[in-house]
């Protein structure tokens, strides 16, 4: 059993000074006390650690690389994606491990103690399956092992390269299985994660409306009946008219009459909606995952959290193309980008709670929702997944409570973040994590061997 003492700690009951928390050998919490002596670690101010709903781990080694102007007048998300489809061709099985324990391993310095992994590298440039199917999921889970976060696997069912059902693109090829052939691989990945510790998880996700055909949408909740469904939705306009073009609906109107969303589904981006698909969307209980650092990067468009959050709809947070792995910056991000619409600020406060702490909180509840995961709560029984802010720097001098929450989201950066607990695994000690010099000289070795490929 380990303890961690907290000056100031965010229990379900609010703001506590003097907090004990007890986490047993199996990783969860098995006893919180306010107005505790001090023992064991040390914290200043202790916050469940949240969910990153979604990466695409493999594409944080691509940051820097597309920022430059192509030959087409018009850059945009399309000709990005086309710039990822070179730089994914050139990975190796060995590439993606060291590129994701460095992304997970940013992500715990930033506060996440859990990722949800949209995976969809399967197979060999030129599509051919590696001798086992499941490689590059065993890469991910070798990843985990070493970094520490929760992970919450999920293989990704690519199938198409349109809504009229044509065959992949060079780019996709790697991505490419039938529904049969993805069972099959969803098999041997869930196999993959037995050697790792017992908070890990696994779900499915179809990639999006585009790349799996209409009938099998249709029965998806019936293929895959218990456990997490991620899927992008409604992230960019020509997508709405493909969809729009070949099925007669708009995306999120189409998920809505065919999928039978429900608290399972996760769907990512949903920066294309009108008011109507928001407010149905949001009483689905589906949970929006959005990735605000990333929608601003491709040029996404502006999710309506604000509409979305008056209907009672569930938000995470997602770090998608990890071009920067910045939990604090992700939520300032997501107010700033309504305030910019809206002309307003604080604009996802409420009556009751300060904006940071709105978006906290609402990020925790979303997240375990989206992986299914007891998190999110510093209470008895859930997973220890907690981080703990520096309360001594610049940025939080004089401020407490959610006026702390707000100086660390607003005015300071994940900087703050000395301390990470990931279902009890203590792997960030003093704003490092406890793995980082092998970590990073791996990663270096692979950025170096990739830094041509673009
Ligand atoms: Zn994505």
């Amino acid at each position: 059993m380990k303890t961690i003492w907290a000056k100031t700690a965010l229990l379900p009951t609010g703001w506590a000074s003097d907090v004990r928390v007890d986490v047993g050998d199996d990783g969860r919490i098995v006893d919180v006390q306010n107005g505790a002596a001090f023992v064991g670690t040390a914290a200043d101010m202790l916050l469940p650690a949240p969910v990153n709903v979604h990466s695409h781990a493999f594409q944080r080694a691509m940051a820097g690389l597309t920022e430059r102007r192509g030959p087409n007048p018009n850059d945009s998300f399309w000709t990005w994606r086309q710039l990822m489809f070179r730089f994914l061709d050139r990975l190796t099985p060995e590439h993606v491990e060291a590129i994701t324990a460095f992304v997970q391993m940013e992500m715990l310095e930033a506060g996440y103690a859990t990722n949800a992994e949209f995976h969809y590298l399967h197979h060999r440039p030129g599509g051919a399956r590696y001798d086992n199917i499941a490689e590059m999921s065993e890469r991910v889970a070798a990843a985990a092992a070493q970094s520490g976060i929760g992970l919450c696997l999920l293989p990704v069912h690519y199938e198409f390269g349109g809504c009229d059902e044509r065959g992949l693109a060079a780019g996709q090829i790697r991505f490419g299985n039938d529904l049969d052939r993805f069972l099959t691989l969803r098999e041997h990945a869930i196999s993959a994660l037995t050697t790792l510790p017992e908070d890990t998880s696994h779900g499915v996700a179809p990639h999006s409306l585009r790349a799996v055909g209409k009938d099998t949408l249709q029965s998806y909740n019936g293929h895959f009946p218990t456990g997490p469904i991620h899927m992008h939705l409604a992230e960019q306009v020509p997508e709405v008219d493909e969809v729009l073009a070949h099925w007669g609906a708009r995306p999120v109107d189409w998920a809505l009459d065919n999928m039978g969303l429900d608290a399972r589904w996760c769907l990512i981006h949903c920066t294309q909606m009108t008011p109507q698909e928001t407010v149905r969307l949001a009483r689905s209980r589906a949970v929006a995952g959005l990735c605000p650092i990333t929608e601003s990067s491709l040029g996404d468009g502006i999710f309506d959290a604000v509409r979305w959050m008056d209907a009672g709809g569930a938000i995470a947070i997602g770090s998608d193309s990890n071009i920067r792995i910045a939990l604090s910056e992700e939520l300032r991000t997501l107010d700033y980008s309504q305030r910019l619409r809206d002309g307003t600020r604080a604009a996802l406060a409420s009556p009751e709670l300060s904006t940071g702490r709105r978006m906290f909180a609402e990020m925790l509840r979303g997240g375990a929702v989206a992986v299914q995961r007891q998190t999110g709560r510093i209470e008895v029984g859930y997973w220890a997944d907690m981080l703990s802010l520096d309360t001594d720097k610049q940025h939080m001098w004089g401020r407490s409570g959610d006026t702390a929450l707000d100086a660390w989201i607003f005015a300071g950066d994940d900087h703050l973040v000395t301390d990470v607990w990931s279902a009890g695994r203590h792997m960030v000690k003093g704003g490092e994590h406890t793995a980082r010099a092998a970590i990073i000289a791996a990663y270096k070795r692979t950025i170096e061997a990739l830094k041509d490929a673009l």
